[in-house]
């Protein structure tokens, strides 16, 4: 996967693109192209989301991400708070980039390891 969120002036975006998994079904459709699943943004920040796709879906990972942004948690603790609620709804690994409103950044993953980085202007 490789993921971004974006922000410019009081706008966010994010946006999410995979390899897709091994030994999928044909047709098969992730959480990639899923809006709240793999990727979402809105006024409060946005969130785009690594991992086992199907778990992903099943949680709307990245909704559930800016969920916490709208409820007061800054980027890196809605990250945390939404990777350890994923974990704990589905036993499975993902990851998480998270923008906020207040300009900061969060990650967080339950997975073996995840690279991120931060370009500010
Ligand atoms: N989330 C993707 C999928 O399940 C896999 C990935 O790129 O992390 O299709």
């Amino acid at each position: 996967t490789v993921g971004a969120v974006a922000r410019s002036g009081e706008e966010f975006a994010a946006a999410t693109s995979t390899g897709g998994r091994w030994f999928a079904l044909a047709g098969r459709v992730g959480d990639v192209p899923q809006v709240g699943s793999g990727f979402y943004a809105a006024p409060a920040g946005a969130a785009s989301a690594t991992g086992f796709g199907e778990d992903i879906a099943r949680v709307t990972l990245t909704r559930r991400a800016v969920r916490h942004l709208e409820s007061g948690c800054d980027a890196q603790r809605a990250a945390d708070r939404a990777v350890a609620e994923f974990a704990e709804l589905t036993g499975g690994e993902a990851g998480l980039i998270v923008l906020d409103a207040d300009g900061g950044a969060g990650s967080a993953f339950n997975s073996d390891g995840m690279q991120t980085g931060v370009a500010r202007e």
